[in-house]
């Protein structure tokens, strides 16, 4: 259900992967300045990074995957489409961000037999920046907002189609009603699909000082890094919104790869934190999908 005070992002407003299982624990030590962590990272190198903890409770093992500061021009053309909830229409809310679930479905079977693949995260920064092959007809498929949709709908579609989708969490709102909790989190990142940061309130970045904003983006990778136990290294800029000294405060921040709103399907090594997505609406069809995807 969309909470009163909540708008949600996209044209409504503008328009190693090693997984290895280690022992760790919900909410112990920020992976950021966590003690025992060992992760080593050089520009465009990864290694695994383990961090220990005192209860067992398995998570991934996911490196932090850094661009280098000089990477190769390199340009890759994958789809990335965006998703907020998918769920039978309410009483309220902005509709036209609800995509009905039979829908969803059609829409994911669609893809399928017109060949298209779903990638990961690391994938597309493996082709980006080590220049790796992707599989034919890359999509990548991204949900915002973190709604229960995602645990309850989207995740057993996307297994259902052996696909993978990107999962962007408001970590304020892990405690409210209809959101995902930490738990959830978890569950979608040891169900291999990405979970990314969308920030910690869902505020317009652009309209805050240097300090609210990178409470927004520091504090918010903070957040998701404890309750996943690894490095997150990917954004969604809420909204859409974004403008220098967002992208700054991004970077410094740690990200690697950050999505807009903007329109489009192409993706540059020399302009990471501005990947542009397509809003897929309650209204597009199978077709229409199709369409979209291929003539982006
Ligand atoms: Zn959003």
């Amino acid at each position: 259900m969309l909470s009163p005070t909540h708008v949600p992002c996209g044209p409504l407003r503008r328009i190693l992967s090693v997984i290895v299982l280690a022992a760790g624990v919900a909410g112990c030590g920020a992976a950021s300045r966590g003690s025992s962590q060992t992760a080593a990272t050089t520009a465009g190198t990864t290694r695994p990074q383990v961090i220990k903890h005192h209860r067992r409770v398995r998570h991934r093992v996911v490196p932090a995957l850094i661009a280098p500061a000089n990477p190769p021009a390199r340009s890759v053309q994958v789809p990335v489409l965006t998703f907020h909830r998918v769920h039978s229409l309410p009483a309220v809310g902005i509709l036209g961000l609800i995509v009905d679930p039979a829908t969803f479905n059609a829409e994911l079977t669609a893809l399928q037999q017109h060949g298209y693949h779903t990638v990961t995260q690391a994938r597309l920064f493996d082709a980006l920046f080590r220049g790796r092959a992707l599989p034919s007809k890359p999509v990548m498929i991204s949900v915002d907002d973190g709604y229960v949709d995602d645990i309850e709908t989207i995740l057993p579609d996307l297994r259902h189609h052996r696909m993978v989708g990107t999962f962007n969490v408001i970590t304020g709102r892990i405690h409210e009603a209809g959101f995902l909790t930490a738990g959830q989190i978890r569950e979608l990142d040891r169900a291999g699909m990405d979970v990314c940061d969308h920030s910690a309130h869902h505020v317009e970045l652009t309209q805050l000082t240097a300090a609210e904003l990178r409470d927004e983006v520091v504090g918010s990778k903070r957040a998701l890094e404890r309750i996943l136990g690894h490095p997150v290294y990917c954004f969604a800029y809420p909204f859409g919104a974004y403008d220098a000294a967002v992208i700054k405060a991004v970077r410094a921040a740690g990200y690697s790869m950050a999505y807009t709103t903007d329109g489009g399907s192409i993706e540059s090594s020399a302009s990471p934190l501005t990947i542009p997505r397509l809003h897929v609406g309650r209204d597009e069809t199978r077709a229409g999908l199709v369409g979209l995807v291929g003539n982006a």
